[in-house]
């Protein structure tokens, strides 16, 4: 679907929630997909993209920026600890801080390196053992924790369970945003990210809808 379909689409759902439309931030979620189709989202305007692994991330954006102003980079897939580095260089923002040592480490880094990309805490909403993610129950606490170390958190991030109605996973991750004061909702993917600015969603992270399908042969 083009890009201005999906942001109509954008717009559409902030106008129903009664929200502005600049209130959401539409992260394009590029892992996977050929350079000629993220180079095409890039010459219709758009700056904001995702990646979920910093690898892929690391050998497609170096280059993209050289060509590109302006591009902000969000890390919405699982980080390990010894890749903390490399991600806090190439990315502005990264959406899965799940664990202690994880937060740890970025507080070491962004001392050392003198910045900190913006970070949320992903939620295990579902709480699914395969999925990433602090449990719901320990999210409060984990919040703290991460406040303390003096880091730049912004907010949560959750992905719902495959086959369960996303918005009441939307409504969980909102209410433990909001009791903890956090503005940031990431929430909401190429199916649902209407029903996720329904329920207030600052970042929708939307892939094959701009994209097209992901072919991972
Ligand atoms: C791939 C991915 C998306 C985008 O998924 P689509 O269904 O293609 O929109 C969103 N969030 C995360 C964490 C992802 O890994």
């Amino acid at each position: 679907m083009p890009l201005d379909d999906i942001k109509a689409r954008v717009a559409a759902a902030c106008a129903a929630a009664d929200r502005p439309t600049d209130d959401v931030t539409l992260i394009a979620v590029s892992k996977v997909q050929p350079l000629d189709r993220v180079r095409a989202v890039l010459d219709q305007g758009h700056r904001v993209f995702g990646e979920n692994k910093v690898q892929e991330a690391a050998g497609k954006w170096p280059a993209l920026r050289q060509d590109y102003d302006g591009i902000t980079l969000h890390l919405i897939g699982p980080l390990q600890t010894n890749k903390a580095r490399q991600a806090m260089e190439l990315a502005q923002a990264i959406h899965t801080v799940d664990r202690p040592k994880l937060a740890n480490t970025i507080a070491r880094l962004a001392q050392e390196m003198g910045h900190c990309p913006d970070l949320f805490i992903q939620v295990n909403t579902g709480e699914e053992p395969q999925k990433a993610g602090v449990l719901p129950a320990d999210a409060d606490a984990f919040i703290a924790q991460v406040r303390a170390l003096d880091l730049p958190l912004v907010g949560l991030m959750c992905i719902p369970p495959v086959d369960e109605e996303p918005s009441l996973h939307f409504a969980l991750l909102a209410k433990i945003a909001a009791r903890n004061g956090l503005s940031g909702l990431s929430m909401g993917m190429s199916s649902d990210f209407e029903r996720a600015i329904a329920q207030g969603a600052t970042h929708i992270r939307v892939g094959s809808a701009i994209f097209g399908e992901r072919d991972y042969g």
